[in-house]
């Protein structure tokens, strides 16, 4: 496995072509509160999250969360702490531009003053939600290590760090998560094993390989982790095995994964970054209304058929926004076992009535997805022939 993963590695060669950035680290005022509710609990990731920076200096080209409302909400401040500090017309889409707040340290100590000491009992924070906290800067600084320690000595939170950089696989942070069992649990985001392509597309992040590798470094030292394969891009879907040999579900806590969703940024994600993948076809001018459908269907698959071969089905959450799902292509997710359903009310009812349908047929809510215990792993097949009669007749009973 490992040798495959080198043999896909980028030539200093080939990454000299890529365009060096211009990095523009741009102070600006701080959030009122650094440890928020976050969205992430729809995801069974966290119930709080943390973010150390305003705008991550990781660079993904597919990242959304740099279009979020606390960027529009200040707009204004923001491009003006640009031009005044970099004499540029820099937006939160220009690679290379990060913000920074004063001193996220002296703020989350304050913050955390007068906590009662079981603050965060029985909750997990993430630790990076909409930046990776665990970006080169707050690494090298020692903002992030300083805020870890506070999160764990002032608080009984337990912490999922979620990162791109393989810098969480040293020996000194193995050493310091081993230190505090039970606090700490790894997520390493990694949706290709292929080098060379991320390298367009996740500018300033550690390599896939070398976040394996970390990964693999953190399970066999006994640290938890956590498996994030997200997004898997189109092109990438044909990896999935080979991404699940390298991340050994087995050895996760949990395994999430989720097919790329536009949040409204696919042309650039397409075109700016040259990235070789075609996504006209799902949301441009060639719109195919089943096209997205059938890669989230065929992403779906590929998980489940695996999971299942290998006992691991209780632990996969397959992050599905149903919303967009076509009808005829729900019927993959029959038994609805290792899927997330995103596009919920508050209720955790689905929106779509087909896989609303779904859930009175099974009698779960999405909340009870990951403990549902469903058929037997091998009871499950690619649903062809009675389950697309039960389908089709139960899609008859939705639209009535
Ligand atoms: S590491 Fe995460 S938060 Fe940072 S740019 Fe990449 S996708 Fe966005």
């Amino acid at each position: 496995m490992e040798s495959a993963h080198e043999g896909r590695r980028s030539s200093g060669e080939r990454r000299s072509q890529v365009t060096p950035l211009r990095r523009m680290r741009v102070l600006i005022d701080p959030v009122k509160k650094l440890i928020q509710p976050t969205g992430w609990s729809k995801k069974a990731l966290a119930d709080l999250k943390i973010d150390l920076d305003g705008l991550c200096e990781s660079n993904c080209g597919y990242c959304s969360s740099n279009s979020n409302l606390w960027h529009q909400f200040n707009k204004r401040s923001h491009a003006e702490a640009v031009t005044a500090q970099t004499g540029t017309g820099a937006t939160p889409f220009t690679p290379g531009l990060s913000y920074r707040f004063p001193d996220p340290v002296a703020q989350l100590r304050k913050e955390l003053e007068g906590k009662p000491r079981n603050y965060g009992d029985g909750k997990t924070i993430a630790f990076g939600c909409l930046v990776d906290n665990l970006g080169t800067s707050l690494v090298k600084s020692g903002i992030a290590r300083a805020c870890l320690e506070l999160l764990v000595a002032r608080t009984m939170l337990r912490i999922r760090v979620t990162t791109k950089n393989e810098v969480v696989g040293r020996e000194e942070w193995i050493r310091f998560f081993l230190a505090h069992a039970g606090r700490f649990v790894i997520n390493l985001s990694i949706g290709t094993v292929d080098d060379e392509w991320a390298r367009k597309i996740e500018r300033d992040t550690s390599k896939p390989t070398a976040r394996i590798r970390a990964m693999r470094r953190l399970q066999d030292a006994g640290v938890p982790t956590g498996g994030m394969i997200c997004p898997v891009f189109p092109q990438a879907v044909k990896d999935i095995e080979e991404i699940l040999t390298a991340i050994r579900p087995q050895r996760c806590e949990m395994v999430w994964a989720e097919p790329y969703n536009d949040r409204t940024n696919w042309t650039r994600v397409t075109g700016d970054q040259q990235t070789e993948v075609d996504l006209a076809n799902m949301f441009g001018h060639k719109k195919d209304p089943n096209a997205w459908s059938a890669y989230a269907v065929d992403l779906y698959k590929r998980l489940r058929l695996r999971a299942d071969a290998d006992g691991w089905t209780d632990k996969l959450a397959y992050m599905l926004y149903e919303s967009s799902m076509e009808a005829s292509y729900a019927r993959t997710f029959a038994d609805l076992r290792g899927v997330l359903l995103q596009s919920v009310d508050k209720n955790g009812r689905s929106k779509h009535p087909v896989f609303a349908g779904l859930q009175d047929r099974l009698k779960i809510t999405r909340h009870e997805l990951i403990a549902y215990d469903g058929p037997e792993s091998n009871d499950w097949t690619d649903p062809q022939d009675e389950e697309v009669a039960r389908w089709e007749a139960l899609m008859a009973g939705s639209a009535s």
